[in-house]
């Protein structure tokens, strides 16, 4: 290592002295010797190198080991074991007596409890940094705001020592940072490139913007599908923070943005207004004049979104605290050219740097304000639930016991109260059973996040959405729920109940049998083609005879026979007995192969499930998102790896290798006219391919399907509109996230495992297929009424309304389903995961 640094030094010969990086970032100040500073500890100045985050992380133990006034917690560990810190920074009796102080602060959460006296205690302020790992400047701020918090000999640090707690996570999400930041220094020049078109400017597929699974973890706050946002909410439900900062990096020819955002239209629904127009112009102040300090130009209140509760800026927002984006204008990489000249790394950390002293210093200044704000946000929470004419919302999926524990499990990690349902009701044409389902009362403190998760608004201020203008989770989740006007509930719900599987005992068996509607099925199913168990299913709903009693089954259903298998009964028995633990699935069996109602077991609509041999064309052109999302549903739910090949390796596929082929959005056009001859080849012959969105139209262009877009004009544009108002008008026609009714064929295979013929689904695309040329192929098609959420044009609509979300086109043996809707969206919509699984597992049956 040292080894390394000397080699770095004698290098990077430009490099300044230590004394000229206080200079550029701190002119005048005085430090205190005994914490060493970064140049001194990491060998190089702020911004002369991306700093690889186990320096940065050594850099803050270093400070927790020498200061009293720091402490360092690691409150989780990444997919790739990068911790996840938070370094905390106070006066010495402050840091000693943490404990006493967080009990105190999180009073003011609770309106039962009385109010405590808020004139001794400190502000808690949380400053978040590089949760898009490609925008490094927040991360290497955090190094130099640490430094000066605890060194600095300023009365401002001194008063933000004595009056507040700062708590820095220096990078919510390490893994993109570190892809990253190796990629800005192993493409460094001597003297540094400022062309834009360099090498150094433009990363390659994946960025380093997304974690391990290619997800942006700016959207994560609320569907916590990622391990970096569950650690980093479970943390936050223990403090609080008054303030959070939220620093990000946009377009190079930016300057700086800071909030407040765009009035209205960029703004949460569920937030007080007072959030908006009073506190953040207070704070607004604070950060116009530490950048005016350094002539640094920036600007406020035109874009922004700052709506949808995942993101690190909204959230906040919804938990009684402040929650502030701040946007800089990116050198990406150590300098790069822009409309005003260079901007160098160093320029963008230090504006970063003094907004987040800004941050703290508005945080003190404001401290009792921001503290009696927190208590009075949740006192207004449940007084506004109590004029509300929704008193409870009751919830639960007869079938699906995996799913309601998830969706249970989103809202207890939200800290929301739920509590059992006692009776059986009937609710707008849906059951739900004591035992079952569960009641949400509004009137509770998180009353606002109940009504993030379970209201459908569709009426809004504006009609540009920079993002979902949707997020309705009990739909995501394809729960069954219903509003009520009264609340009627049992026991308190705490903690996930534990889920008890019961499981035939070892015995001679005609067959067992598994209810594909559990959410976990295809993970064991998996399991047992994994151990070379000979596994079918049925294409029709019959009653059997089980050992447990009559019990009726739905198409989908998997039939493992015990005859026909390679292994033993007891061999089998003991499989499946560990793939129903692992699974949490129930498995059921049967002494007779005759059903009670329905076809029997040797019929011929029950049929072999083939092994998925599953390839993912990848890389450069295709969505990094879409096809995250699809890598982390089959690793994370159903266990099965795939093939996440890179589009330009396509040379050396053999499709035959495989059976099914995924296309996430993109441009496939790399490939060249003898690789499309092989798809074309492989598909007449039985393979399956499974399209998304754009991928789909690639397919039509190259005539590999024949489905028809949708060209409807329905609205004409009138001739003329002004120049000022383009951008509105042409953003009104996007669909920047919505949900819809879509109409299930339950009868096709792509609808196994669902009971309802309806289905939310979400879409954030303008493309547009017709229904199937064949009329069986069309397994969801959308309702007559379809806005469930969000905002839409009404000529989208109409087309909309005339148009294909799932739908299959046969080619030759083979065939090709196209998602035009996104059923993997944010790794959360868990109501539309079942209709991929079954592409994949039983897309050669249609
Ligand atoms: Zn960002």
């Amino acid at each position: 290592m040292k080894k390394y640094l000397l080699t770095l030094l004698s290098v990077a010969c430009f490099c300044i002295s230590s004394q000229a990086q206080i200079d550029y970032y701190f002119p005048g100040e005085e430090f205190d010797s005994a914490i060493p500073s970064p140049q001194s500890y990491l060998g190089y100045e702020i911004g002369e190198w991306h700093t690889r985050y186990d320096r940065l992380v050594a850099y803050f133990e270093k400070l927790a080991e020498v200061s009293p006034m720091a402490e360092l917690k690691t409150i989780g560990y990444t997919n790739q074991l990068r911790p996840l810190v938070v370094l905390v920074i106070s006066k010495s009796d402050n840091i000693q007596n943490l404990e006493n102080i967080r009990q105190n602060h999180i009073k003011l959460v609770d309106p039962n409890q009385n109010m405590p006296d808020v004139s001794g205690m400190p502000a808690i302020i949380n400053l978040a940094y590089s949760v898009h790992g490609n925008e490094p400047s927040g991360g290497e701020a955090s190094i130099l705001t640490a430094y000066w918090l605890l060194a600095s000999k300023s009365e401002l640090a001194g008063e933000i020592r004595n009056n507040a707690v700062v708590m820095i996570d220096p990078a919510i999400n390490p893994d993109g940072r570190d892809r990253h930041t190796n990629w800005a220094n192993m493409h460094k020049g001597f003297p540094p490139v400022a062309d834009p078109l360099d090498r150094e400017h433009n990363e390659i597929w994946p960025s380093g913007r997304v974690n391990h699974y290619w997800f942006d973890l700016n959207r994560d706050w609320l569907p916590l599908a990622h391990v970096e946002l569950q650690k980093k909410i479970e943390w936050y439900h223990s403090w609080y923070p008054n303030v959070v900062g939220d620093f990000h990096e946009m377009g190079t020819n930016s300057t700086y943005f800071f909030e407040p955002t765009k009035a209205f239209s960029s703004e949460n629904p569920v937030v007080p207004r007072k959030n908006y127009e009073e506190i953040n112009s207070k704070f607004a102040g604070y950060f116009a004049k530490a950048l005016d300090e350094i002539g640094s130009l920036y600007w406020t209140k035109e874009v922004f979104d700052n709506s949808y509760p995942g993101y690190g800026s909204t959230y906040p927002d919804i938990q009684g605290g402040l929650g502030l984006v701040f946007e800089q204008g990116s050198s990406r990489g150590h300098i790069q050219a822009s409309q005003r000249g260079d901007i160098t790394f160093e320029f963008t950390i230090k504006n970063q740097l003094k907004t987040s002293i800004a941050t703290m210093e508005a945080g003190v200044r404001e401290r009792e304000y921001m503290h009696r704000y927190l208590r009075e946000f949740f006192q207004t929470a449940v007084s506004e639930a109590n004029s509300s004419r929704t008193k409870s919302y009751v919830f639960g999926d007869l079938y699906d016991e995996s799913r309601n524990r998830l969706f249970l499990k989103l809202l207890l990690d939200h800290k929301i109260k739920v509590y059992e349902n006692t009776r059986d009701i009937s609710l707008e044409g849906q059951q739900f059973q004591k035992g079952k389902s569960w009641v949400v009362p509004t009137e509770q403190p998180q009353y606002r996040m109940v009504r993030s998760m379970f209201e459908k608004v569709t009426e809004f201020a504006d009609s540009v959405f920079y993002d979902a203008s949707s997020w309705t989770m009990a739909l995501a989740y394809g729960i069954p729920y219903a509003a009520q006007g009264t609340v009627t509930m049992g026991e308190q719900i705490t903690a996930l109940p534990d889920r008890v599987v019961e499981f035939p005992q070892d015995g001679k068996y005609v067959a067992y049998l598994v209810d594909w509607s559990d959410y976990f099925a295809p993970k064991l199913l998996h399991q047992l083609q994994e151990a070379g168990i000979h596994v079918e299913t049925s294409a029709k709903e019959f009653t059997s005879n089980t050992i447990t009693g009559e019990k009726e089954f739905p198409a989908g259903t998997l039939v493992i026979p015990t005859a026909f298998q390679k292994l033993d009964d007891s061999k089998l028995h003991e499989i499946l007995k560990s793939a129903s633990e692992k699974s949490g699935v129930p498995v059921f069996a049967t002494t007779t192969g005759f059903a009670v109602k329905g076809i029997d077991l040797g019929s011929n609509n029950v049929s072999a499930i083939q092994v998925p041999k599953v390839i993912m064309l990848i890389g450069q052109g295709t969505s990094q998102y879409e096809a995250g999302e699809i890598w982390h549903l089959m690793d994370t739910k159903v266990g099965m790896p795939i093939s996440k090949v890179d589009i330009s390796l396509f040379g050396r596929v053999n499709l035959y290798d495989y059976n099914t082929l995924i296309l996430p959005s993109g441009n496939f056009s790399a490939l060249s006219i003898s690789q499309i001859a092989h798809i074309k080849d492989w598909l007449n012959r039985g393979g399956t391919i499974i399209s998304l969105r754009m991928a789909s139209q690639w397919l039509q262009s190259q005539e590999i399907v024949k489905e028809e877009d949708l060209q409807l004009e329905t609205v004409k544009d009138p001739d003329f509109v002004s120049f000022g108002n383009r951008r509105d008008f042409e953003g009104a026609k996007a669909i920047g996230g919505s949900i819809y009714k879509g109409k299930l064929d339950i009868t096709h295979p792509l609808g196994f495992g669902y009971r309802s013929g309806e289905i939310p689904v979400y879409r954030n695309s303008t493309i547009f297929f017709k229904p199937s040329k064949d009329k069986y192929q069309t397994p969801v098609r959308y309702a007559e009424n379809p806005l469930m959420g969000g905002y839409i044009s009404p000529s989208n609509l109409e087309k909309i309304k005339q148009s294909a979300s799932v739908l299959v086109s046969p080619v030759g043996n083979g065939r090709v389903i196209h998602f035009i809707d996104n059923p993997n969206f944010r790794g959360t919509w868990f109501g539309t995961n079942k209709l991929f699984f079954n592409a994949i597992f039983f897309g050669n049956k249609i």
